[in-house]
């Protein structure tokens, strides 16, 4: 495709009597923004009166800067910011008052992801109501006849030789069966989940049950094309801090920051931090008080408000042109249950203080410049780990895919994960993002599903006894660069080893 679209921008450029030298050539295919600069230039030379007959190398450099040397990556703080919240759920949260019970909110999130299964998959077309098959008179005509229902999982029972399911819409109730001899969708049957949405498409018994052939889950669409990102810029993501934990990694969290501020590493890594724009960082900023059984052990800080104290001298270390988006951790002073609102005020004003800081809720979409990104801190991957068994924790990038495929922040109800009864359900992922990013788990991954960029960036803090009890060995001190160009990732930048100052690998 891209290079399809090259050769199109080159003839076109020919169309207007332009040739272009193999050396400028080489150089602009050698970027990974080569459709960008090519279109660029197109424009560019649009705009002259007296075009050049060839694009040489000298000529380039009047029409367009491109980075084809290290000296012509525009510095980011001569980038204008350009930062669009798009959803963040603090003041729903904040200006509503909660429901007594959780029939609005499934109610809300039914039909949510009901919508988005009609609107987005094909193959939910002539989905009927639960009450049309309970109906008895109904059942003789549709005997036999393969139909499809949208429906929420609200009981699974594992059999010998079969799964079964009990679902609900919002006219009844119904048992599916998924017989272990379709194995295909028996495996698929083994990783729903309870309470998630989804089609399933079977044919109905004369009890009234269905025995299922198909069970269909939202998924994702692609995500838009954006190409508003002409310079190299990046976004660069990492989570769980946990400032005021003993395990903490100072050292390696001021290497970082001496990273950024441009004074660490070699010319490689310094240059890639003269065009970092953006932080985000994924919640537990601080461990915080109180969290887990005998958590005051591990606390080098035993009072939350010095915990943010120390979290904004760190971050005011960062250089004033990098925009820094954080939302809150379960360790943070935030509502616990999910949708979470922005860290408390009260407790965390010494980083509302920072002109460099935006402090959202959890979830939050953002747009970066045209780019997307979703960020959670990840609770609801406790859940997704305990129901999915060949999910390891070394790999939590695909227990965040799950989370795309049921296009849901938090899909399990009645396990860790708290989830508040608001009146609407804010946590189901509406929109495609360029790039979906977590934490919470201490381990480091990346992965791409469906053409978005997912990201677990990890953590700042060492194994703690509570994880060597629980056996989770941590993957820490990682920075994620985000290419905003194409959304993909950069460079992963390790702060931990001490030898080496700090180490880097390339994207694949
Ligand atoms: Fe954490
Ligand atoms: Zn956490």
């Amino acid at each position: 495709m891209e290079t399809l679209k090259i050769k199109a921008l080159i003839a076109k450029m020919s169309m207007q009597g332009v040739q272009i030298s193999p050396d400028v050539l080489n150089i602009i295919l050698k970027h990974n923004n080569a459709v960008n600069i090519l279109e660029e230039v197109i424009n560019r030379l649009s705009c002259m009166e007296e075009k050049p007959l060839m694009i040489t190398p000298e000529v380039i450099s009047d029409i367009i800067k491109i980075n084809h040397s290290e000296e012509e990556f525009i510095h980011a703080s001569n980038i204008p910011e350009d930062i669009e919240v798009v959803f963040e759920p603090t003041e729903h949260i904040l200006s509503k008052s909660l429901s007594k019970d959780f029939k609005n909110y499934f109610i809300s999130r039914y039909l949510h992801l009901k919508k988005i299964l009609l609107t987005e998959r094909f193959d939910v077309k002539g989905a009927i109501d639960i009450a049309k098959i309970n109906n008895i008179k109904n059942r003789k005509d549709i005997f036999g006849n393969t139909i499809k229902i949208i429906c929420i999982i609200s009981e699974k029972h594992i059999g010998k030789n079969h799964i079964t399911f009990s679902v609900e819409d919002l006219t009844g109730s119904i048992s599916v069966i998924v017989p272990e001899k379709n194995i295909d969708l028996f495996r698929k049957a083994q990783r729903i989940l309870l309470n998630e949405v989804v089609c399933i498409e079977g044919k109905i018994l004369n009890e009234g049950i269905i025995v299922a052939t198909d069970i269909i889950q939202p998924e994702l669409t692609k995500p838009s094309n954006n190409t508003n990102v002409k310079q190299t810029m990046y976004a660069v993501l990492i989570s769980d801090l946990h400032i005021g934990s003993r395990y903490f990694m100072r050292n390696a969290f001021n290497r970082f920051l001496l990273w950024l501020n441009g004074v660490l590493g070699d010319e490689k890594i310094r240059r890639i931090a003269r065009c970092v724009k953006y932080l985000i960082v994924a919640g537990d900023i601080v461990d915080g008080i109180g969290v887990y059984p005998n958590q005051e052990k591990e606390l080098a800080i035993k009072d939350l408000k010095k915990q943010y104290e120390v979290a904004a001298y760190y971050f005011s270390q960062i250089p004033q042109h990098i925009k820094v988006i954080i939302i809150p951790g379960n360790h943070d002073a935030t509502r616990q249950a999910l949708p979470s609102t922005a860290l408390y005020k009260e407790y965390a004003y010494p980083l509302y203080k920072l002109d460099n800081v935006i402090i959202l809720g959890d979830p939050a979409y953002v747009k970066l410049h045209g780019s997307l990104f979703l960020i959670t801190h990840g609770k609801s991957l406790d859940d997704i780990m305990l129901n999915i068994p060949e999910l390891k924790y070394d790999t939590p990038a695909k227990a965040m895919v799950e989370l795309l495929r049921r296009r849901h922040i938090a899909p399990v109800y009645g396990g860790q994960t708290l989830i508040a009864p608001e009146e609407e359900d804010y946590m189901i992922i509406t929109k495609t993002p360029h790039v979906f990013h977590a934490g919470h788990l201490h381990t480091f991954e990346y992965t791409y599903y469906k053409g978005v960029t997912v990201v677990n960036s990890g953590t700042w803090q060492e194994q703690t006894e509570y994880m060597k009890k629980m056996g989770i060995y941590p993957d820490p001190a990682k920075a994620v660069i985000i290419n905003l160009c194409n959304n993909t990732v950069q460079s992963v930048i390790n702060f931990k080893e001490e030898k080496e100052e700090v180490s880097i690998y390339e994207g694949f």
